[in-house]
């Protein structure tokens, strides 16, 4: 595996590849990244993984600092499954140049999150811009646990015409049904406990909102969730993923979304 920190020599390298699989992460890797891998692996394409923990997502300054990050674990995952290109720039090395294309940020965006943290999609699509014009990759594999961020991502990429097709990959959980995500390794057992509930109480809510024997009201359910151990819920939300808004009548298509915390992290999910 190459190690580039520059994107000048990354540059250099990849423009000698055919094509290039994307797999952009913050590091703190778990079986949800490797997953991304995994299924990159299915192609020939030469995959390239970056891991930047990216200052302009975040909206508390402690979130950021407290975000988990391990890179010789890290490295040492990347290098067993056979990943060609690791790619840790500097903060320099990503916002020191104007990039060709503009953000295109969806209404979309005023949703969900959105509403919770000021400024996080555009610190987002701000840097994966950056990262598409330095890499230029055939394809970029992107989770759907982050909907919303796939989604935006998406529309960045149709609005202005670059040449990357979005590979959406489905949520990988951990055995008690929680989302791997790397915040998790911020949580003890009995707040894993949690999580499990929580991710246990909303997929047999959505069973019964499926079947008609329950609807989605989410004054119970955010009372229900605090009896579970939550602290705070900054949303939980049925929304209709092929509209992207609240719908009621198309119960195929729905999906509970939800931010919550417990103690001072920071959880998001969708089922
Ligand atoms: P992150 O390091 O949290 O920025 O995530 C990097 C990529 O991994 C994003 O495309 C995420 O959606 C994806 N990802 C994170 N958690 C999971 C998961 N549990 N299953 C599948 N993909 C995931």
């Amino acid at each position: 595996m190459k190690i580039f920190k520059n994107k000048l020599s990354l540059r250099k390298e990849v423009n000698k590849d055919k094509c290039i699989s994307f797999v952009p992460t913050m590091g703190g890797l778990h079986n949800g990244h490797l997953s991304l891998i995994k299924k990159a692996k299915l192609y020939k394409c030469k995959i390239l993984v970056s891991i930047f923990v990216n200052p302009k997502q975040f909206n508390k300054k402690d979130d950021f600092e407290k975000y988990p990050r391990n890179l010789k674990n890290d490295i040492k995952k990347l290098k067993k499954l056979k990943v060609s290109y690791l790619y840790l720039p500097s903060y320099e090395d990503i916002f020191d140049f104007k990039p060709k294309n503009k953000i295109f940020i969806d209404n979309f965006s005023k949703e969900l999150c959105g509403k919770f943290r000021k400024g996080h999609f555009k610190g987002v699509l701000n840097v994966i811009n950056r990262f598409l014009e330095i890499i230029k990759p055939k394809f970029i594999y992107l989770g759907i646990k982050d909907f919303q961020q796939l989604t935006l991502i998406n529309f960045h990429i149709l609005k202005r015409k670059i040449n990357t097709k979005v590979i959406k990959c489905k949520t990988v959980r951990d055995m008690n049904g929680v989302a791997c995500s790397s915040r998790n390794f911020n949580l003890n057992k009995k707040q894993l406990r949690i999580a499990s509930k929580v991710y246990q109480y909303l997929s047999t809510l959505k069973k019964k909102v499926k079947k008609g024997t329950n609807i989605f009201n989410v004054k119970s359910i955010k009372k229900d969730l605090i009896s579970l151990g939550v602290d705070k819920i900054d949303y939980v939300e049925n929304i209709n993923i092929n509209k992207l808004r609240k719908i009621n009548n198309d119960l195929d298509n729905i999906n509970f979304f939800i931010a919550y915390y417990i103690k001072n992290i920071r959880l998001i999910d969708n089922i």
